[in-house]
């Protein structure tokens, strides 16, 4: 599914916090918004999740506006927040399948569904465990196979390795990009760690509410003359120093 947003700009209250933002994101691709904390990635997921009302600009998911045609586009969304949203008393499974009813899939349909994700996800064995036995690294992995269970066509994470060890961190990030190669899912994955960016992405670079750079990103170190993305990071944002 390809993603356009075209000249969003947002303010709370009076503070501007995103400035004419134009990008396009493209099918079944892994995109890294990359940008220190406070430039503006949350208000940016927070538009395209409907949390947030658009001010000025517009967001086409395939052409269809979530302004004029919001449940149509919302269909096609899966979203993680940065904050854990699964309900800690609840099984895994039910985790599943309360996501699935919310989506009106059937109880069949979400068996189905929940069998296959669980079995991607490596969590068969913890589907009847309660969420609050898992640990960070498995919460992560629950919350994304219930964001993926009504088989959207674009998956937004925001910053979805906060607080976990740099293995289970690494684990995720890789995993999300297998998931971009089967399912052709367009993901938006947004992140202030360069270690989770990868040359060959799409890097899309937000400061103060301004996008920098959007482009692949070995193409964006050499248009900045830089040898690699943790230098064009600095250079271009002042954070981020390794
Ligand atoms: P990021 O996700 O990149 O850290 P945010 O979108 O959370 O950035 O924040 C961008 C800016 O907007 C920050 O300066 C932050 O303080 C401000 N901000 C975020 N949420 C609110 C809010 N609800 N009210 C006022 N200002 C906010």
């Amino acid at each position: 599914m390809t993603i356009e947003a075209r000249q969003i700009s947002f303010q709370y209250g009076r503070t501007p916090v995103l400035r004419e933002v134009s990008f396009t994101l493209t099918s079944g691709r892994f995109h890294a918004l990359l940008g220190p904390n406070g430039a503006g990635k949350s208000t940016l997921f927070g538009l395209m999740t409907r949390l947030l009302a658009l001010q000025t600009g517009e967001l086409l998911m395939e052409g269809r506006s979530l302004r004029r045609q919001p449940a149509d586009a919302m269909r096609q969304i899966g979203v993680v927040f940065q904050q854990n949203a699964l309900d800690l008393d609840l099984t895994v499974r039910q985790n599943l399948f309360y996501h699935a009813a919310l989506h009106g899939m059937s109880r069949k349909q979400a068996r189905m569904r929940s069998d296959q994700e669980l079995e991607r996800f490596t969590l068969t064995d913890r589907a009847n465990d309660p969420v609050r036995l898992l640990n960070g690294g498995h919460r992560r992995r629950v919350e994304i196979a219930r964001a993926l269970m009504h088989q959207p066509k674009l998956l937004l994470l925001d910053e979805p390795t906060v607080g976990l060890d740099v293995a289970s961190r690494a684990g995720l990030n890789r995993h999300v990009r297998t998931l971009c190669e089967q399912d052709n899912l367009t993901v938006l994955w947004a992140t202030h760690l360069i270690e989770e960016v990868q040359p060959e992405d799409r890097v899309l670079i937000l400061h103060e509410g301004k996008l920098l750079a959007d482009g692949a990103g070995h193409d964006i170190c050499e248009a900045e003359g830089q040898p690699g993305l943790a230098e064009t990071f600095h250079a271009l944002t002042g954070a981020g120093q390794t």
